[in-house]
């Protein structure tokens, strides 16, 4: 019998549906704000990385449009040829002294930073310190490095000590530590100030990768800026399609370490640059950002409500810190159930996150606030949260 060759396809997919593991995609007819229409549905929206509300801000819709209409829809080059434009510098200075830092790159993505960057920082000679629950995207750049990678545990600062001279007896080239400032699943925050002591004991680089926390924290500069850690941390990367609201991957950093970038990061040179709409609504919402504090005020506000409110529900909320509010419920049908629930029955939209975002058994729920939800939304969203939770047992 003839094999065939992409059995497979359908094989491995009848295995995810079978473990509860299939993502369902939802298409959004409205933009991605609070109250939107999702496959012909009106419904609160809670799982968006839009904290700031700044997907929909008008002076930033505008800013694309005007760009758009002068230099057209697309790049047409990959940056280091003919692809960077005068809105490009415009966006990077401004973000360099948004950030505190002398110089800022504009990526593609935050993806690209991570798989582009850090094998260009790393190779076989080093060792890659890495924090356990780090980001995929962090994950797939270390292994495309070819550096050793050493797993220190989760936000443990001691343990990242121990592993240091664990990397030092080594007598690797580079010591480099890497660790999402503000963890997606969790909400948690890396410790950085111990992070940084440790660091300079040992003479380690560190790459801190801030794409949740940049918007939300530190006046929306950072966790870098909210701990006054500038100048501390070698490397920043983040992502201007979070709480900034448009699209885009940065570094941010010194001198040497942007030029470094721009002439060795893969993804950088390989891949096509933003078109000048996207690069223009980025300017525009570092501006929103600084000139608007009552977003991030906002967020914040909604953030510590909420997050009390489900919490004497009975909700565990893991370790969040931050906007990001898990209801973590264990076994992944359950959290999915209740997914169900919400959007079919109350019309809320929370995702489900289940393996390989996060292990098997801490399947949940992950709630993320915005600053343009109200408290009648939050109230609405509180009262069926609560009401579906105690109807499916979950509290
Ligand atoms: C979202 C995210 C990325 C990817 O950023 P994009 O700009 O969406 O590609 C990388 N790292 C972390 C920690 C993230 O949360």
């Amino acid at each position: 019998m003839k094999r065939d060759p992409v059995a497979f396809l359908k094989e491995d997919m009848i295995e995810l549906r079978k473990n509860n593991l299939e993502w369902i995609i939802r298409y959004l007819e409205d933009g991605s704000k609070p109250h939107s229409t999702v496959d012909g549905k009106d419904v609160l929206m809670l799982n968006t990385n839009n904290y700031l509300g700044l997907a929909t801000h008008p002076k930033i819709i505008q800013a694309a449009i005007d760009a758009t209409k002068k230099y057209g829809a697309g790049a047409g080059a990959v940056p280091v040829i003919a692809g960077s434009f005068d809105l490009t510098r415009e966006f990077q200075e401004k973000f360099a002294k948004f950030k505190e830092v002398e110089a800022s790159l504009l990526c593609q993505t935050g993806f690209a930073v991570n798989s582009g960057l850090i094998p260009m920082l790393v190779g076989k000679p080093d060792i890659v310190v890495s924090d356990e629950l780090n980001h995929g995207s962090i994950i797939d750049g270390v292994r495309l490095s070819g550096a050793k990678r050493i797993i220190y545990k989760h936000n443990d600062v001691d343990d990242l000590e121990k592993q240091l001279k664990e990397a030092e007896k080594e007598g690797a080239r580079r010591i480099c530590i890497i660790t999402d400032g503000v963890f997606s699943m969790d909400g948690d925050m890396a410790p950085l100030p111990g992070i940084a002591k440790v660091a300079e004991d040992f003479g380690a680089m560190i790459f801190v990768d801030d794409c949740h926390g940049e918007g939300v924290l530190g006046e929306g500069r950072g966790i870098v800026a909210h701990f006054n850690l500038q100048g501390k941390v070698h490397v920043e990367g983040g992502s201007m399609s979070k709480g900034f609201g448009v699209f885009g991957g940065t570094v941010a950093g010194s001198k040497d370490l942007i030029e470094f970038c721009a002439n060795k990061s893969r993804t950088y040179l390989l891949s096509t640059a933003h078109p000048p709409g996207v690069v223009a609504a980025n300017i525009a919402s570092i501006e929103v950002v600084e000139s608007e504090p009552q977003h991030v005020q906002r967020v914040w506000d909604n953030t510590n409500y909420f997050k009390k409110e489900v919490q004497s529900m009975g909700y565990n909320t893991g370790n969040s810190e931050t906007p990001i509010i898990p209801l973590i419920i264990g076994d992944p049908g359950k959290a999915q159930e209740l997914a169900r629930v919400l959007f079919e029955e109350e019309n809320i939209y929370g995702t489900p996150i289940v393996f390989p975002m996060v292990a098997r058994e801490l399947s949940r729920i992950r709630v993320q606030m915005n600053a343009l939800l109200t408290k009648e939304d939050l109230d609405m969203a509180l009262s069926a949260i609560e009401k579906v939770g105690k109807k499916l047992k979950i509290i």
